[in-house]
């Protein structure tokens, strides 16, 4: 890896560059469609020959200066992009909608952002609609600390229509300004170093890659490195299809001439020789056929002392999801109480929910722990979190959660039991049988469904229910077990209020023998 570090540039050698900019915000305000409306007014006027098929990133131009699109909203792409160490993001747009105003996913955004450390421009959206009332939004986001100038803050905001295309330019002149104080620099005149931010396999031309030039300047014929992968340049394009020479700092770019397709959110590099880009993938591929699956586990409850005591760790960063708002409150502000001078508790981002993948990426991302209180993860955010290495923590005594963040604080917390989910099910009709009670007619959608197993029934991601299987049937035969893709009837101890739609959760519980 000592072949990829570079010199340090010097302050001449420096040169602006563009920023580039992820939009982000709730569910349908219209993250997708400002997207298309900047670049239909943007791309459109400015590139001779229209718009071909997105690469995944394109850059507009206003006045002389350039600003740079990641065409895949959300807080996915830019969390996961960071939980790889990759930072490709400067700056934040966050849209939200005027009619709607801050919903869930909008104060997700912001965390996101905050979390690494990007700035935020607000575009209120849809201020088209009669119902639209952009000072709410204001006043809303306000509360959270996004303050607009006009009040004295020092937040910039937007009004936009995406639908009809009104107000973009301002939104751009505010991003280039708020750009502008970032006095974003690199050397252009190196060899180039990037971020892969989407790739396929395309018929005619074999892997193809879209990256972002962050450093230095790539150009055809360059040997290029990402990840497990290697290359030479064989083809650059930009994101209007129109081929290149070369790519400078802050260029989206296609790049055709890897050996296989790079993964999405991994670097890349170019290096002198076409020999050392080869060696430095191969003896990579090396490293990881010998640690499948070792993959560097984040911060845990349990190891949080040892990290304190050697000084690593100032702080215990995060994540809470809770069943209700009141939970949440109630949550932060106890543990905010236990800080002690040596650990303070930061919490990144706080919600009402379940534990999603998204919570998880920036767990991951920000080296945090989850804590779901009444909540638990659904089956993608558990997966990603064993991939990750994620600490998940759920209580559903208040009293327990704080005793345990107090004793790993404290180095006192021994693993006990750990959960291991069996299985998944999915009630899709309930059955009332006289003296017998609520039955749910099940289909069981992942794992198995054990009779002797501990279940837990969740509405929503938020447990209503957590006790044992009272009787499992396959048809009119006691079971054992049910496997995934069978429908089984299912009742629960001491329970009736089972609904169509409800998710339940089989699983066990394994002693942890702790580790010395
Ligand atoms: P996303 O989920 O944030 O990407 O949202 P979309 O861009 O898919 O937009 C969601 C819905 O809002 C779509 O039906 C859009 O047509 C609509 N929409 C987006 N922007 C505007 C706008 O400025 N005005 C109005 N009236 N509707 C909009």
């Amino acid at each position: 890896e000592a072949y990829l570090d570079q010199e340090a540039d010097k302050g001449e050698d420096l040169a602006p560059r563009a920023p580039v900019v992820t939009i982000m915000g709730h569910v349908d305000h219209g993250k997708t469609s400002l997207l298309d409306a900047i670049r239909q007014t943007k791309v459109a006027e400015s590139e001779a020959g229209g718009i071909t098929q997105s690469i995944g990133a394109y850059e507009v131009l206003v006045g002389e200066k350039k600003i740079v699109f990641i065409d895949t909203p959300g807080h996915e792409a830019f969390t996961q992009m960071r939980a790889r160490g990759a930072k490709v993001t400067d700056l934040v747009v966050l849209v939200v909608a005027a009619d709607d105003g801050v919903m869930p996913q909008t104060l997700e955004a912001i965390d996101h952002a905050k979390a690494a450390n990007v700035p935020l421009v607000v575009a209120i959206n849809k201020t088209d609609k009669p119902n639209a009332n952009p000072d709410k939004v204001k006043k809303q986001l306000a509360e959270y600390g996004l303050i607009p100038e006009e009040w004295g803050g020092d937040v910039l905001f937007a009004s936009v229509s995406a639908k009809k295309m009104q107000g973009i330019d301002e939104l751009l002149e505010l991003i280039i300004l708020q750009a502008d104080m970032l006095e974003l620099k690199t050397n252009p005149n190196k060899l180039s170093r990037g971020i892969i931010i989407e790739s396929r396999i395309d018929k005619g031309r074999g892997p193809v890659a879209t990256a972002i030039v962050q450093e230095g300047t790539l150009r055809i014929g360059d040997p290029v490195v990402s990840g497990l992968h290697f290359g030479k340049v064989k083809a650059l394009l930009s994101h209007v299809g129109k081929r290149l020479k070369d790519a400078g700092p802050s260029t989206p770019v296609e790049i055709i001439g890897f050996n296989f397709v790079p993964e999405a959110g991994e670097k890349f590099a170019a290096l002198e020789s076409e020999r050392l880009s080869r060696e430095i993938a191969l003896s990579r591929q090396t490293k990881a056929k010998e640690s499948v699956g070792v993959r560097s586990a984040k911060l845990s409850l349990e190891e949080l002392y040892s990290r304190i005591k050697e000084g690593e760790l100032k702080e215990l960063p995060v994540i809470i999801k809770c069943d209700v708002r009141g939970s949440v409150d109630a949550l932060m502000e106890s543990l905010e109480k236990i800080a002690t001078d040596e650990v303070k508790i930061n919490i990144i981002h706080s919600g009402v929910g379940g534990i999603s993948e998204s919570d998880v990426l920036l767990a991951s991302a920000s080296n945090a722990v989850v804590i779901g209180f009444k909540v638990r993860p659904d089956m993608k955010a558990q997966r990603l979190a064993e991939n990750e290495k994620v600490d998940i923590k759920v209580y559903e005594v208040i009293y327990e959660l704080i005793d345990s963040v107090k004793k790993a604080m404290a180095g006192l917390l021994e693993p006990e039991f750990r959960e291991s989910l069996q299985g998944t099910a999915e009630v899709r009709e309930v059955f009332n049988i006289p003296k017998v009670g609520a039955v749910a007619g099940c289909y069981v959608t992942d794992g198995k469904i054990m009779r002797n197993s501990n279940v837990r029934l969740l509405r929503d991601n938020v447990i209503v229910y957590t006790g044992k299987v009272s009787s499992l049937k396959r048809f009119k035969d006691d079971a054992k077990e049910v496997l995934q893709g069978y429908e089984c009837g299912l009742g629960l101890e001491n329970f009736n209020d089972v609904k169509v739609g409800d998710i339940i959760e089989s699983f066990v519980l394994e002693k942890v023998t702790p580790v010395l």
